[in-house]
C-alpha cells in the first residue's frame, strides 16, 4: 500500500520541504533497509532533491525556472498554466531514496523539496517504501 501525504501550497510558485513527513512514513512502515519513492501525481506540481540549508538556493531556482518558463509566451494550451505544466516536466514527478539502518539517505544538506508551479492549491505525494 502508498501512503499519501497532504502539502497546501501557499504560493504560485514554491518549494515545501516534505523531508520530515517522508521519514515519519518511512518510520511508521518500519522499513529498516530498502527504497523510498516519492510521487506526485499532479501535472502542474514536481520533486526534487536539493539544498535545505540555505532557503536562498530554493529561491535561486524557482527564480530562474520563471525565468526559462516565462509566464506570458504563445502558448497554446486553454487553460492558461502551460508555464507550471513545462516546470513540472523539467523537475520531474518522482524521487526514489535509498533507506538504510531505518533512515532516508540524503546527504548533509539534501532535502526532498514538493514543488509547486501552479498554486496555490491542495496537493498530494504518494509515498511506496520497499523493503530490501
Ligand atoms: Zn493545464
Amino acid at each position: 500500500m502508498s501512503e499519501v501525504i497532504y502539502v497546501n501550497t501557499t504560493k504560485k510558485t514554491q518549494f515545501i520541504d516534505i523531508t520530515s513527513k517522508v521519514s515519519e512514513v518511512v518510520r511508521q512502515k518500519g522499513i529498516n533497509d530498502g527504497l523510498c519513492v516519492v510521487y506526485v501525481p499532479h501535472t502542474t506540481a514536481g520533486i526534487t532533491i536539493n539544498e535545505n540549508a540555505d532557503p536562498s538556493v530554493q529561491e535561486d531556482i524557482l527564480n530562474i525556472l520563471n525565468q526559462v518558463v516565462p509566464w506570458q509566451a504563445d502558448y497554446k494550451h486553454l487553460e492558461g498554466n502551460s508555464p507550471a505544466h513545462i516546470k513540472a516536466s523539467m523537475i520531474g514527478s518522482s524521487v526514489t531514496v535509498m533507506v538504510e539502518k531505518g533512515s532516508l539517505i540524503l546527504g548533509t544538506w539534501q532535502g526532498i523539496f514538493f514543488c509547486e508551479f501552479d498554486g496555490p492549491r491542495h496537493r498530494k505525494v504518494f509515498i511506496k517504501c520497499l523493503k530490501g
